[in-house]
Parts: structure tokens; C-alpha cells; sequence
């Protein structure tokens, strides 16, 4: 039997155990997904421990994906992006790639949205933030992040200065986002209250929305889009491909998405 899992703290209330086994028992793969809870002090020999126990692959979540980099082969992709969501321990140095990246890729090309060429709005520059915004440039977008700590916004821009990343205050939203192709919701508004962090009148019917936030699957942000006309993907698309890339690298077979997605939709 082969052991997948997820390290992070909390874990507890996950979603990717009912996922990833949903995947498990529809193609008939000999395995459990189980959610670990290490000593943040000990990170290191957590995944030294799990390479020699034979663990087969492990997603990592807050507060370990950037600590992690350092004790794995890291991907090109989980470099740029200074982060680390899934762990393949098949190769000799487990490698580390970031999935999240993915998930918001394969969110938006699910729904029919194209990326390259795009003008895109990534609200927040935290760890979802810098994921989409690497995401998005990386696959040709022309990409502007706006947040609330306005020095972490140009923190990032400077980052990815490359890609042509740019950067500023919440404030740049009354410019950008009438002009835009793309949003990316990747701050927690939403969550906690019905609250949005883009003012309704800045959105219309030319923009695709997509909000990191997936409880709940229906935020204000989603119903102010979809009541001007844009296209809305809701956060629970991004969980589900982050999670559909890391069960194809660790298996190498094409995931059961609509089975992965109605298991997780279930939980929501
Ligand atoms: P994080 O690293 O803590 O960053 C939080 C971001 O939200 C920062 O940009 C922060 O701005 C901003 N923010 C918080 N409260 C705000 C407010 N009242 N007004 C304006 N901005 C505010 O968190 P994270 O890991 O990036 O996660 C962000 C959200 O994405 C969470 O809801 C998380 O559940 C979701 N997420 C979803 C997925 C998925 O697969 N769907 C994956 C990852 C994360 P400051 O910099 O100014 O503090």
C-alpha cells in the first residue's frame, strides 16, 4: 500500500483526504491519505523520516511551504515562487513543486478562460497571492497585484520583475480593474464575513473572476461578478487542480477529476 498525506498545522479539517482517496478507489490505487501534524522545530527530519518510512508523496501546507524548500529538490517553478505544496519521494532527493501554481492555471482553462495576453488583477500578496501572480505571468498575462500593506505589493513586483509583475496599494484597483481581463481574489476577505475586498462597480461583464476563498464557495465578490455579467470560478476549482497535479505526478495517471471534484464538493 502506498502512504500519501499532508503535513501543515491545522490539518484537521482538510479536504484532501476525501479527495485524494475518492481518487484512490475510483481507479483502484493501492493507498491512504492520511494528515500529519510535525513539530515545526523538527520540519527537516519530518520529511527525512517519511523519505525513510517509504511515504510515497506528502502536500504541505501552512505554515510549512516555505520552510520545506530547504530540505527538498525544489522544482524551477516552487523556486520562483519560494514555496513548496506537494513532495514526490519516488526520485532519490524528494523533489518539491508547487501545485498551487496549477490549480489556478487549470481552474481558469477548466472554465474556458485564456490567460496569455491577458490583463490580470491579482488582489493580495501573500502566499496565494505570490502563487497567482506567478502563475499568471508565467503563463503570459500582463499582471498587476494590488494589497492592502502596499510596501509587500511592491515587495513581490520587484520579485518578479521579470515576468512584469507590477505592484501598488488596494487603491490601484479603481484603475485596473475596469480594464481588465482577469481578477484573482487571493486575500481571505470573504471568508470570515460577507465582505469583498473589490468595490462591485469596478467589475463588468469583459472579466473572469476567480476567488482563492472556497468557504464560502459563493463569496460576495463571486455574486457582485456574476450579478455585472463576468464570469465566476468559484475557490474550491483551485483546491481541486491543486490537488488533481499533485495525484498525476505522484501516480502518473490521468486523475478522476470529476470524481475528485464531487468529493470535495460534498465536503463544501
Ligand atoms: P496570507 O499569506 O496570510 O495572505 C493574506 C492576504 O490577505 C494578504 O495579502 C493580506 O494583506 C490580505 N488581507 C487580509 N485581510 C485583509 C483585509 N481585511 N483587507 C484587505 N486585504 C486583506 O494568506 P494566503 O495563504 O495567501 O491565503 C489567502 C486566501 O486564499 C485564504 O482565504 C485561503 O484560504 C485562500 N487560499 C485558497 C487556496 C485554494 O486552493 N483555493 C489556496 C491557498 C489559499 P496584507 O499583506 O496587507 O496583510
Amino acid at each position: 500500500m502506498h502512504v500519501y498525506g499532508l503535513v501543515g498545522s491545522p490539518v484537521e479539517h482538510s479536504l484532501s483526504p476525501p479527495m485524494h482517496e475518492a481518487a484512490y478507489e475510483e481507479l483502484g490505487v493501492d493507498a491512504r491519505y492520511v494528515t500529519l501534524e510535525p513539530d515545526s522545530a523538527r520540519l527537516g527530519e519530518a520529511i527525512a523520516g517519511a523519505d525513510a518510512l517509504g511515504v510515497a508523496g506528502l502536500n504541505v501546507t501552512v505554515p510549512f511551504k516555505q520552510d520545506v524548500l530547504a530540505h527538498v529538490d525544489p522544482s524551477p517553478t516552487a523556486e520562483a515562487v519560494g514555496a513548496v505544496n506537494t513532495i514526490d519521494f519516488g526520485p532519490a532527493t524528494p523533489v518539491g513543486y508547487n501545485t498551487d501554481v496549477d490549480g489556478v492555471t487549470r481552474a481558469l482553462e477548466h472554465h474556458d478562460v485564456p490567460i496569455d495576453g491577458e490583463s490580470a488583477v491579482v488582489v493580495g500578496a501573500g502566499g496565494a497571492g505570490r502563487g497567482a501572480a506567478y502563475a499568471l505571468a508565467d503563463a503570459g498575462a500582463d499582471v498587476h497585484v494590488a494589497n492592502r500593506t502596499v510596501e509587500r505589493a511592491g515587495a513581490l513586483a520587484a520579485e518578479f520583475a521579470d515576468l512584469g509583475v507590477s505592484g501598488d496599494g488596494l487603491d490601484s484597483l479603481d484603475e485596473r480593474v475596469p480594464t481588465a481581463d482577469l481578477l484573482v481574489n487571493a486575500t481571505s476577505v470573504g471568508m470570515e464575513e460577507d465582505a469583498t475586498p473589490v468595490p462591485a462597480e469596478l467589475l463588468h461583464d469583459g472579466l473572469a473572476v476567480l476567488d482563492a476563498v472556497y468557504a464560502p464557495l459563493e463569496t460576495r465578490l463571486l455574486r457582485d461578478a456574476a450579478a455585472a455579467g463576468a464570469t465566476t470560478v468559484d475557490g474550491a476549482w483551485m483546491l481541486l487542480y491543486q490537488g488533481v497535479e499533485a495525484f498525476e505526478r505522484w501516480t502518473a495517471k490521468p486523475a478522476p477529476v470529476d470524481v475528485m471534484n464531487d468529493a470535495l464538493r460534498h465536503e463544501l
